[in-house]
């Protein structure tokens, strides 16, 4: 179980921390961890399934510093928002149920480190919807021991994090890792219930759709035994290109490729 501060640090418990406090990308989106995990090598893929995702008390959404319409935006307001038997309590008069998702999974890179700020292909910052309770994200090892770590929990988040922060709260989040040999997947890959979904990240959304449909085009020519020109026309009708963040922020926007197991029962 990872205990997991909020993508400040925990440093918001008053409405005015959150409309004041301030801090550096170096700082902001911890993780916790690294969590070494007993024979995971480099070349492995290190399966991370959520069993359980415990919301704090709070959480805090905020104009500060980012987001799409950022520029029409008079900042910095803030919303502290509680979270009671699983709702959101955004205001008075609006209330909805809580979709905990995690923003932050991942492993030591491959060659120099990557701050949790950042996506990539070990995982980090993807903030994509899917990573919630049931769902497992395959990760490349390129470490020993992989070097897991876990932050940035979301009560929720809208798809493409638009505000440049979701709601942001800490939490216990249970996890039950696995090491896979043999799978050779260079980027991540998320096992929902109901499907699989290829991630990817890159300086603009139609790189990031592009790389996805590549990755899952080839998966699927492997495992359903086909073309990659047939996958390609399977992922045109029924592959869904979703966003994970694209928040205008100084990073790569993140998106995924999503396919229902009814199509590919299983990825490896
Ligand atoms: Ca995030």
């Amino acid at each position: 179980m990872f205990e997991t501060l909020d993508a400040l640090g925990g440093r918001v418990k008053t409405h005015a921390d959150a409309l004041a406090v301030d801090i550096p990308p170096s700082m902001g989106n911890p993780a916790t961890g690294p969590v070494r995990v007993a024979g995971a090598e480099p070349g492995d893929t290190l399966g991370v399934k959520l069993l359980d995702i415990k919301l704090g008390d709070f959480g805090y959404g905020r104009v500060k510093g980012g987001g799409v319409i950022f520029d029409e935006m008079r900042p910095p307001v803030a919303n502290l928002t509680p979270i009671r038997d699983g709702m959101v309590l955004f205001n008075d008069r609006i209330r909805f149920r809580a979709h905990p998702m995690v923003g932050v999974v991942g492993v030591a890179p491959a060659g120099e480190p990557v701050h949790t700020f950042y996506p990539g292909p070990h995982g980090g910052n993807l903030d994509i919807n899917e990573y919630a309770v049931g769902a497992t994200i395959y990760l490349p090892v390129a470490a020993p021991g992989a070097l897991l770590a876990i932050g940035d929990v979301h009560a929720s988040m809208g798809d493409g994090e638009l505000n440049a922060g979701g709601l942001d709260i800490d939490a216990e989040v249970t996890v039950e890792v696995s090491v896979h040999k043999g799978l050779g997947w260079r980027w991540p890959v998320i096992e929902t219930p109901d499907a699989w979904c290829t991630c990817a990240c890159a300086p603009t959304l139609a790189e990031a759709i592009r790389q996805a449909t590549s990755d899952m085009t080839t998966l699927l020519a492997q495992r359903l035994a086909m073309s990659r020109e047939e996958a390609f026309i399977l992922i045109g009708a029924a592959g869904h290109a979703r966003i994970g963040q694209a928040a205008a922020l100084p990073m790569d926007v993140t998106a995924y490729l999503r396919i229902s197991k009814e199509i590919m029962p299983t990825a490896f």
